[in-house]
């Protein structure tokens, strides 16, 4: 797996510390609340699960399927959502946890859907931003960390449903998808 890996960005290390300060953050800010977390299929389940294990606050966890990218690396545009999440999210405080923010249409298209089915809050956590591929505006309310436009990998983020397990992020070679 890592010799398809150009140079790993994150380290293990790097990426868990800044998962527990975002947790802590949160912990902060939905004391004596009952936020519901929903991961973001594929891609975020390893945020997720970490994150989620970090905060010491009580909170529920949800999960909804989508997605917006085919084979290729660059998003295709339509959205499909292939499993919704199970509770009703009404009045609730909901955080979406997603893996990374790209162009933000699946972001944004996640923030409309939500809110229309009347929650008392929507925030949004994302593990990295690549802001400078923005499409529409759409701000992250947490974010791990900012990277530059490179193909990333690992952490949760695939490439064709590969390399997810990569403990780290890394840039995917070039010659990999080209
Ligand atoms: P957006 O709708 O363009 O913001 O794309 C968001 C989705 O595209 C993310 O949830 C990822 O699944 C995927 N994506 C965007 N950039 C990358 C990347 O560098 N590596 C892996 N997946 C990515
Ligand atoms: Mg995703």
């Amino acid at each position: 797996m890592y010799k398809d890996i150009e140079k790993i960005l994150i380290s293990k290390e790097k990426i868990e510390k800044r998962i527990a300060e975002i947790a802590k953050e949160l912990d902060g800010e939905y004391t004596g609340k009952m936020p519901l977390l929903i991961c973001i299929l594929k891609g975020s389940y390893m945020f997720f699960s970490k994150l989620s294990q970090e905060m010491k606050i009580k909170h529920q966890v949800d999960f909804m399927t989508i997605s917006s990218y085919g084979a290729g690396t660059k998003t295709s545009g339509s959205m499909k959502m292939m499993k919704d999440v199970d509770k009703n999210i009404e009045g609730r405080d909901v955080i979406i946890v997603e893996d990374i923010i790209d162009s933000g249409n699946t972001m944004s298209f996640l923030k409309n859907l939500f809110s229309e089915r009347n929650p008392k809050s929507v925030k949004l956590v994302t593990l990295l931003d690549k802001p400078s591929r923005r499409e529409v505006e759409i701000v992250p309310d947490y974010c791990g960390f900012e990277v530059e436009d490179y193909f990333v990998v690992g952490y949760g983020l695939d490439y064709n449903e590969i390399y997810r397990n990569l403990p780290e992020i890394g840039i995917l070679k070039e010659e990999i998808y080209k």
